[in-house]
């Protein structure tokens, strides 16, 4: 696979994966074992040393796993990826990988309610604390850096008002102040937009969304760009002697082949291995399934998101209407700049009447499916300001743009015609 550069499509069937030479099977096995035999002890002492790469249990490792991170790197473009339990503890991991106690982060404000609750009550407990940002002056990142500041952390669309942040913009300004940019792509998926092109250096997906894409799993998966220099000595977790791996300091010490990918290989082996948010080997093999088919699902979830939203927008029961794909669009300038095959199966728009018809909307409209998840290949709707960001105060969900009559679409794989024949029918119905 390495030696010919394959393209995108290609990549999501063949990346990290050849028939098996002694079965012969073509499809990824599942391979349902909590651990592997070490060949002899000096077998074993390399792998627990990082002298040598190899299976070892599979909380850190596991070769159906393992299929999906090569497959996701490639798709990303980066250097390696390491996959865990859900898209919640990628990110939990991931910053952790990066800061300790006593620093701080800068993110946007219009962030995956989890992930705004983690930042804003939960870290703040380990003495991790956020500075929130409106994304959309990219300028808004520098002013809030300090000294104590480890990596800024965005999403490409923000969530739930589809705002697009300009990722090149934004890691300018990290890469001027020798910080690392993370960046959640769920909602884009590399194959709308690849950010490590544009300058992130840690990428995050949450798989349970449209690499998934049948709401039939949860999962989630970092990738590394292995281009950031960790070696400054702002960063003590890879500067300094590691007490959670027997001294080693991550940016000096690995060897040659391995110093690239010191960020992936400190993700598995110190918040991955001990704190255990390991990713089932059946759930990755779903994941495979989905990767499969990525670019085919992302460009129809764009060409119906973006047929619902203009019909929206020509609707007198819609107060107003965001999508990315939309010429007016206040994100659209942006969106446009950086993504080339579609902008997305997210449509969001507010409801004529407010919260009280969005509730009649929600409770009589027909094929799609009311409930807190995005990216399945069917269509789903939710009222995010009662439900996944409820946890946010009224001033934290405006200023992430999130109102009371916003009513979210996540628009699937079925007919157009169908899709918008449910809408035309539930929006009469919430009118009454
Ligand atoms: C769903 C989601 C997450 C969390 O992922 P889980 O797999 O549900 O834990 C994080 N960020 C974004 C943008 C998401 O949509």
């Amino acid at each position: 696979m390495s030696e010919k550069k394959y393209r995108f499509e290609t990549l999501s069937l063949h990346a990290g994966h050849v028939p098996n030479p002694v079965t012969l099977s073509r499809g990824v096995a599942v391979e349902r074992t909590s651990s592997f035999v070490f060949k002899n002890t000096q077998h074993a002492a390399n792998l627990f040393g990082l002298k040598e790469l190899g299976n070892i249990y599979t909380r850190l490792m596991n070769p159906t796993t393992d299929v999906l991170e090569q497959r996701i790197a490639a798709l990303e473009g980066g250097a390696a990826s390491v996959a865990v339990a859900s898209g919640t503890s990628a990110i939990h991991y991931a910053i952790i990988n990066i800061a300790r106690q006593g620093d701080e982060i800068v993110a946007a404000n219009n962030l995956y309610g989890g992930t705004y609750t983690m930042f804003d009550a939960i870290l703040p407990q380990f003495g991790i604390t956020t500075k929130f940002v409106d994304p959309k002056d990219p300028k808004n990142f520098e002013k809030a850096i300090t000294p104590k500041t480890k990596l800024i952390f965005i999403e490409t669309i923000g969530n739930p008002a589809l705002d697009f942040t300009d990722v090149a913009e934004v890691a300018k300004i990290a890469h001027a102040h020798q910080l690392p940019l993370v960046v959640d792509g769920t909602f884009t998926t590399p194959y709308l937009l690849r950010t490590i092109e544009h300058g992130a250096d840690i990428v995050i997906n949450s798989l349970t969304k449209w690499i998934g894409g049948h709401g039939s799993a949860i999962g989630g998966i970092v990738t590394d760009s292995g281009k950031f220099n960790w070696k400054n000595e702002k960063f003590p977790l890879f500067n300094e002697p590691d007490p959670n791996y027997h001294g080693l300091k991550w940016a000096h010490d690995l060897p040659a082949a391995l110093a690239p990918i010191a960020y992936a290989l400190r993700f598995r082996t110190v918040p991955l291995r001990n704190l255990g948010a390991a990713i089932s080997p059946d759930n990755a093999w779903i994941f495979i399934q989905g990767a499969e088919t990525l670019p085919l699902r992302i460009v129809r979830h764009s060409e119906n998101a973006h047929k619902v939203a203009e019909f929206l927008k020509k609707d007198k029961r819609v107060a107003w209407v965001r999508y990315p794909g939309l010429e007016d669009d206040p994100s659209h300038a942006v969106a446009k700049k950086y993504l080339k095959n579609g902008f997305g199966g997210m449509v969001v728009f507010g409801i004529k009447g407010g919260y009280e018809n969005a509730v009649k909307l929600i409770d009589n409209i027909q094929l799609f499916s009311h409930l807190a998840n995005v990216g399945d290949a069917k269509s789903l709707i939710l009222h995010p300001a009662s439900t996944s960001h409820s946890q946010l105060s009224e001033q934290q969900q405006r200023e992430g743009g999130l109102t009371q009559d916003l009513v979210r679409l996540s628009i699937g794989l079925e007919h157009i015609d169908d899709i918008i024949e449910a809408l035309d029918e539930g929006l009469a119905v919430s009118q009454k």
